[in-house]
């Protein structure tokens, strides 16, 4: 099967962007505006209005290619936001807790969590702690990490929770082996890819990432599918990867020359 799921962080009033989720200009760089994502819904609508999906019923979704899941990572309070302009249109998100957060002044409360779910939005799990290197830790800390979550989020919503999202988008097998051990059935990757794969029962998704600067057309370009945006995050992704394996200097080194390229040429 072949998905495109679009990762969102949190959705934020007008220049508010320390209103939501995580601060500093890192997390910021993640963060939508509220009219940017209602000029991104508009552009969804026209370009795939019958695609919009949730994973617990992706068999219903009537198109015959590329359904989109739209994912918002973290439990920030834009999830509020996100979660009535979605509705506006007809569609439910996905909304991924890191559930250590919960109640924090720029994170959702446990009733909040709740209602979302009561509204037909997926909640689920983006670990308790948030750890930016999830593959790194040791199989007991990320079962820990997981079941520690999802056991929160079950406990708020009166339900077991199946789905989840790996924080700082670092892969492997073994995560999802451990998420899976804890349940999850279905976890979405940072990987930007379209393609699904299975571990241990457990269904994987690649994501393709929407930033601050991310424009309406360009969501569009990755909701229809469109091979070259998918082929350019894919590219930069594994860029990113290997200078992170070079070592974590030159990676911000470089990762600092390329957002000051793009803040001049914007
Ligand atoms: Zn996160």
């Amino acid at each position: 099967m072949r998905v495109i799921s679009l990762m969102y962080h949190d959705i934020v009033e007008e220049e508010a962007f320390d209103g939501s989720g995580f601060s500093g200009a890192d997390a910021d760089l993640y963060k939508t505006t509220q009219r940017d994502f209602q000029e991104h819904l508009a552009a969804l609508a026209r370009a795939r209005s019958d695609s919009i999906a949730i994973v617990l019923r992706l068999n219903e979704v009537t198109s015959d290619s590329f359904p989109v899941l739209l994912t918002f990572d973290d439990g920030g309070r834009g999830a509020l936001l996100a979660a009535d302009m979605l509705e506006a249109h007809g569609w439910r998100g996905h909304f991924l807790v890191a559930t250590d957060f919960i109640g924090h002044s720029t994170f959702l409360k446990r009733e909040e969590v709740r209602r979302l779910h009561e509204r037909g939005h997926v909640v689920g799990s983006h670990s308790a702690s948030h750890p930016l290197r999830m593959a790194s830790l040791a199989p007991s800390r990320m079962r820990e990490e997981w079941e520690r979550s999802v056991s929160e989020l079950a406990a708020i919503i009166g339900e077991p929770v199946r789905v989840a999202s790996i924080p700082g988008g670092q892969y492997s097998r073994r995560v999802a082996e451990e998420a899976a051990r804890a349940g999850i059935r279905y976890l979405f990757t940072s990987e930007p890819v379209a393609r699904t794969w299975s571990v241990d029962g457990c269904l994987l998704f690649g994501r393709y990432t929407v930033q601050r600067w991310t424009s309406a057309p360009a969501v569009a370009r990755l909701a229809r599918g469109e091979r070259l945006p998918r082929m350019s995050q894919y590219a930069i992704w594994n860029l990113k990867k290997g200078l992170k394996m070079l070592g974590g200097d030159a990676y911000l080194k470089i990762r600092q020359a390329v957002l000051e390229g793009r803040a001049r040429s914007s």
